[in-house]
């Protein structure tokens, strides 16, 4: 049954806002009617206009404020919202954290939970984190752009400061942009399936300075290849590795199957927590350093390690859990599904001389499976999984092992919800406070470390 909307297209009205979702947005209640407005924050009163009406909510653009919050940050540069690279960057530092606490606490409340979340593990400077950059890259008016996609669409806005990377990694995107130009090598267009470059990746070291650069390209070798990658590696001498990625395929996925290094090792070099690690052009690393060595110790601790248990790192990308835990435990079993990380898993534990981890290409819903047949007894399990969640069966066939305790490390608390009510009805329990770790200040993603425990 359709009931009609409170408010119609274009309307004006005069709100209070009364909170913001998970993405970030002011939502504004007319008679139980929900309208989602973006940069209004929890209690400022505004006059908006309604952009777009759908029968249970709709849309509007705050047009002006009568009265503003105390959290608000003004001044703020509206690129980094078009874009959604910091879509919360109105909202002071100590409030972003606040609302992520609130946020894991209120889906579990909606799933008639009461938890216990600690405060947000935040960082001194929420800005110029990230150790990464995935940028598109245009022709505008003739010329080479990079910059970032306007949400929602695939225009794209020149950029080249973006405020949450790390400044050198800035820097490097300029002068490969400028580089392209000067050797006349064209952006791929989308519409009509030509030109050459499509993205380009950028990964610093936060400790090492290694840089890599990636090229996605449509074609298999670039025009002026060669010079084009001297040219690189002698404007930015911390390259220590240019990789070709052909993506040639008419499809929104960033990379394609094939990588080739055009310069230096295929591989940087980066320590976490006093380990070594070789993170390859398609491997998962995570985005901000600092952060994530609060998590892994967190984790760490939370796991209780004392040197003589069986521990499972379930989505293990290039082991950086697997290695950090296996210094406190007897033997590691790490899975990814992606061939490349696991490849870096293994290097990575010679690395650092660690013998008592094994490592594992597959689903790790299957993995589990195949563990659980041949009778492997985990003392403790720890996933990482992406935003989905974990697969209905992992959780049983984890709950079938029985290990004392699982550590959840999680990128999304509505999955998190979900799956810590599975494990609780497979005998399974929260021990201690939620523990939220801010891995990406000035956008709503929330991290968090949870333990459960066998009842
Ligand atoms: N723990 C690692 C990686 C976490 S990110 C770290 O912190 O660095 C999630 C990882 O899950 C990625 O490495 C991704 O390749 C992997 N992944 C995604 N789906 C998977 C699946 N079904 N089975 C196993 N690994 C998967």
């Amino acid at each position: 049954m359709k009931t009609k909307a409170p408010v119609s297209k274009n309307e004006r009205l005069d709100v209070t806002i009364a909170d913001l979702t998970y993405q970030g947005m002011g939502v504004a209640k007319v008679d139980d009617f929900p309208l989602f407005i973006e940069n209004a924050l929890p209690g400022e009163e505004i006059t908006i206009q309604v952009t777009k009406v759908q029968s249970h909510y709709g849309f509007a653009r705050a047009i002006s404020w009568q009265t503003e919050s105390a959290d608000r940050v003004k001044d703020v540069d509206k690129t980094y919202r078009q874009t959604g690279i910091a879509p919360l960057q109105h909202l002071a530092y100590p409030a972003q954290l606040a609302f992520k606490q609130h946020q894991i606490k209120e889906l579990f409340s909606k799933a008639h939970q009461d938890v216990d979340v600690a405060e947000t593990l935040g960082m001194a400077n929420p800005t110029q984190y990230r150790n990464k950059a995935q940028v598109p890259v245009r022709m505008i008016k003739g010329q080479l752009e990079t910059g970032f996609y306007r949400q929602h669409s695939h225009e794209l806005i020149p950029l080249t400061d973006f405020y949450i990377q790390d400044p050198a990694i800035d820097d490097a995107i300029v002068k490969v942009r400028d580089l392209l130009r000067q050797f006349e090598i064209p952006a791929y267009n989308e519409i009509s399936d030509k030109g050459v470059i499509r993205n380009i990746m950028v990964r610093r070291g936060y400790y090492s300075h290694e840089m890599m650069i990636v090229l996605i390209s449509r074609q298999q070798k670039l025009p002026s290849q060669d010079q084009l990658v001297d040219q690189i590696h002698k404007a930015l001498p911390e390259v220590t590795s240019i990789v070709l990625n052909v993506n040639a395929k008419k499809t929104n996925v960033i990379m394609g199957n094939v990588t080739r290094t055009l310069y230096g090792k295929p591989t940087i070099e980066d320590t976490l927590m006093g380990l070594t690690f070789a993170i390859s052009a398609r491997s998962f690393y995570q985005v901000n350093p600092q952060q994530t060595e609060k998590l892994y110790q967190m984790a760490i601790d939370k796991a209780g390690l004392t040197g003589t248990e069986t521990v499972i790192d379930a989505y293990c990308g290039i082991g950086t859990i697997s290695l950090a835990l296996a210094k406190h435990a007897k033997q590691v079993y790490g899975v990814d599904i992606v061939p490349e990380a696991i490849e870096d898993a293994k290097v990575n534990a010679q690395k650092n001389h660690l013998t008592n981890v094994d490592f594992f290409v597959d689903k790790a819903e299957d993995q589990m499976i195949q563990w659980q047949a041949s009778g492997i007894k985990p003392d403790v399990v720890v996933v990482d999984p992406p935003r989905k969640g974990l697969a209905e069966t992992l959780i049983a066939s984890t709950a079938k092992m029985g290990p004392k305790k699982v550590v959840y490390v999680s990128c999304n608390p509505a999955t998190l919800v979900r799956d810590v009510a599975r494990f609780q009805e497979l005998g399974y329990e929260i021990d201690g406070p939620i523990q939220p770790v801010d891995q990406f200040p000035q956008t709503p993603h929330v991290e968090s470390v949870t333990v459960l425990v066998k009842k």
